[in-house]
């Protein structure tokens, strides 16, 4: 049986399924969830889904959590989506449940759960769980679609990453053909508050950029409290150092209250996921995050951005003209 139908199965084996995704979730941890929600609602109406894992903060336009007691998971199905390693699922009751799967994209350095559906090669969990939907022939209603393009949407910078695929582009126009209006939920996704565009001038301001275009910015808890911003609504100015022509990896270490720094890593080719792993985090080879105690933990990692970005050979690939 495909790993596909494996979850399938189990699907239908169970009455109530409660579905996980990752802590500060973006939309493609949403939209899986949710997503995967939907999927199963939609089309087996009789069963019990629920979505765990807390408030949702900025992105509940997406949709809502559901309030899950212990109780509620013995005998019960329990998924996580788009989350690569246990600390880092939202909901601590994720393990108390009669079975487990996971579902993702990330590299599967912790291997957990009874069931795992890996695919780093897919943009998003969102298009590996459209993918899923259409191999084992469930309908995709209008709510799954959104979510599902949502998540395919964000995760793959607008299609501008390079883990966009012909696939991914294909499995996009599907749900599309679904029917929503994308159009308003692009822009809403787009869209940024008049306080994210002062904080967007700020990180320009502030980048420092070395002569092999490894940068960083700093914000600390004293910006976030100037800009009234919480530090889940920072993911808005993750990318934007990538637009700059001469930036090549970077990153952007948000202060916490507690003082040690969210450390949020981007790259345009070399792999910064083990510099990630090094300082208490992982994701992706492009995209990580970490954590450093301190700000002496933010300079060495910067330091390690620094040497792998002078190592990169890539360069040379670069796109120069269309002849
Ligand atoms: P972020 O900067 O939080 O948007 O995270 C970028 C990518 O790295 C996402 O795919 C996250 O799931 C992953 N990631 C972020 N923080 C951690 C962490 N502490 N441990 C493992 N993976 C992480």
């Amino acid at each position: 049986m495909s790993k596909a139908n494996e979850i399938l199965a189990k699907i239908k084996s169970y009455h109530r399924i409660i579905i996980h995704r990752h802590m500060n979730p973006d939309p493609d941890a949403i939209g899986s969830q949710l997503g995967l929600k939907f999927l199963i609602q939609d089309n087996f109406p009789e069963k019990e889904v629920l979505a765990s894992g807390g408030p949702v903060h900025d992105l509940d336009f997406l949709g809502e959590m559901d309030e899950v007691s212990v109780d509620k998971y013995s005998n019960a199905l329990v998924i996580v989506c788009d989350t690569g390693n246990t600390p880092r699922i939202s909901g601590k009751d994720y393990d108390c449940g009669a079975f487990l799967i996971k579902i993702d994209h990330h590299p599967d350095d912790d291997q957990y759960g009874d069931l795992r559906w890996v695919d780093t090669t897919s943009s998003s969990t969102c298009e590996l769980l459209t993918l899923w939907a259409q191999e084992v022939g469930l309908t995709i209603s209008k709510r799954a679609a959104q979510l599902l393009y949502a998540g395919i949407v964000s995760d793959t910078g607008r299609f501008l990453y390079p883990a966009t695929t012909p696939r991914t582009l294909r499995l996009a126009a599907d749900l599309m053909s679904v029917g929503f209006d994308w159009a308003a939920l692009n822009r809403k996704l787009d869209s940024i508050s008049v306080t994210i565009a002062k904080l967007s001038a700020y990180v320009f301001e502030n980048l420092v950029v070395d002569q092999n275009g490894a940068a960083k910015v700093i914000i600390t808890q004293e910006i976030l409290k100037d800009y009234q911003l919480k530090d889940n609504q920072t993911s808005a100015i993750v990318s934007l150092p990538g637009k700059i022509e001469e930036i090549i990896a970077w990153g952007i270490f948000v202060e916490q209250e507690d003082g040690h720094y969210r450390c949020r890593l981007r790259s345009k080719g070399p792999v910064i996921n083990e510099v990630a792993k090094r300082h208490d985090g992982g994701g992706h080879p492009l995209a990580s995050g970490a954590n450093a105690k301190d700000l002496a933990e933010v300079f060495t990692i910067y330091q390690e951005i620094q040497e792998i970005t002078q190592k990169y050979e890539g360069r040379k690939n670069e796109f120069t003209s269309l002849s």
